[in-house]
């Protein structure tokens, strides 16, 4: 069997590289953190009392204070009233004071410090913090401990800074590509039918809300299971890959691309009237058309065009789509057909029957 040039994979769309991993997260961690932070460091705010270092004392005091007080707002679902990057503010206030008053502690404290720098700020910041907390604190191990403890103390500060920065940035790609699976289809890298209903929900509460127009065209694969059968599924496959691939080329940036199933796609186009729909419709059925696909077969899709009405589900926009596109195959497929220009009242929703004669026909 002759095997068709193909066009290159799809790839997903690419992750958000500045995301904040832990913005999820970071509610439940402060609350454990509270926890770890009551059991460990109250008892060392005790003995700074008795020692007399009551300066110290308060400082660390203070630390548990504040962490107890976003703990507490978590664990009674309250929103924290203390922003966890300013939990840092006592938190080196403490170690600074710590350092001055036995170098080897506060020298110690660092260690902790820089971790929780990761847990309360986006990594960026939590990179400056760090360092900042570094270079403060190696001058002062210097001065009160000698050249060769604060030599170790910076090395092991900076790698520890260097592993925390390399477990983030693992766990960021990991987060990124579940992130990305959840929203694709792995086929085609074009967004899921779950995407689609969020995407399609909120176009229609725009539409409500602002008057912004919004069209949808429902792309169906003409003849797609001849492909199939006389080429293999393997070329099927790649003929979606590189049609997915062709369609977002020749798309906006706000445009978006879902697949709803099998060789049916959707393309959302915000702001964008029925009228201008069209002219992008045929735009990308004649691409496709004479986009070789397949080398030696021609590849042809059929759309149907339907802009967005007051008052309607997102079902039924889609039904109505899929009234032109149904239309557009009965009359001959490589076709594009515009819902509200059929006759009689077939911008309504399709009906069961109606479903049933697609399902028969496509
Ligand atoms: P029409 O012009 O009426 O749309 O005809 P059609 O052959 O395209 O439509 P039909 O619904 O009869 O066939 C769709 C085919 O799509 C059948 C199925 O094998 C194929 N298909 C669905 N999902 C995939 C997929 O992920 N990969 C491949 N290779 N084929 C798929
Ligand atoms: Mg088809
Ligand atoms: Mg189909």
């Amino acid at each position: 069997m002759n095997t068709p040039d193909i066009q290159p994979d799809a790839a997903p769309p690419s992750p958000r590289r500045n995301q904040d991993i832990l913005e999820f997260y970071r509610e439940r961690i402060m609350y454990l953190l509270t926890l770890a932070i009551v059991v460990f460091v109250t008892p060392f705010a005790m003995i700074d009392f008795f020692e007399g270092h009551y300066f110290l004392g308060v400082a660390t005091f203070a630390v548990v204070v504040c962490f107890c007080i976003d703990g507490y707002a978590i664990h009674v679902k309250r929103r924290p009233p203390i922003p966890f990057q300013f939990l840092l503010l006592p938190t080196v206030a403490a170690i600074g004071t710590s350092l001055r008053t036995d170098a080897i502690h506060g020298a110690l404290w660092c260690f902790p410090g820089v971790l929780l720098c990761y847990f309360v700020l986006p990594r960026r910041l939590a990179i400056t913090a760090s360092l900042f907390l570094l270079a403060v604190s190696a001058p002062m191990v210097l001065l009160s401990l000698g050249q060769d403890i604060a030599l170790r103390f910076v090395v092991t500060l900076a790698l520890t800074i260097v592993i925390i920065y390399i477990i983030t940035d693992v766990i960021r790609e990991l987060q990124t590509e579940l992130m990305g699976q959840a929203i694709t289809d792995p086929l085609t890298g074009a967004y899921n039918r779950r995407q689609m209903e969020f995407a399609l929900d909120e176009a229609i509460e725009r539409h409500m809300r602002t008057g912004a127009p919004a069209s949808v065209l429902l792309i169906d694969i003409d003849h797609f299971k001849r492909v199939n059968d006389e080429l293999g599924h393997h070329t099927g496959d790649h003929v979606l890959k590189a049609l997915v691939l062709l369609i977002k080329n020749r798309s906006r940036k706000l445009d978006r691309l879902f697949r709803m199933g099998g060789e049916e796609f959707l393309l959302l186009l915000p702001d964008t009237p029925a009228a201008a729909a069209m002219i992008q419709a045929e735009n990308l059925r004649n691409r496709i058309a004479d986009g070789n696909l397949l080398k030696n077969r021609p590849v042809t899709v059929s759309i149907g065009v339907a802009e967005c009405k007051k008052d309607v589900s997102q079902e039924d926009w889609v039904k109505i789509a899929d009234n032109a596109l149904y239309s557009a195959k009965e009359t001959g497929r490589n076709k594009v057909v515009r819902a509200d220009e059929l006759d009689g009242d077939a911008t309504a929703p399709a009906d069961s029957e109606g479903d049933d004669r697609r399902a028969r026909t496509r």
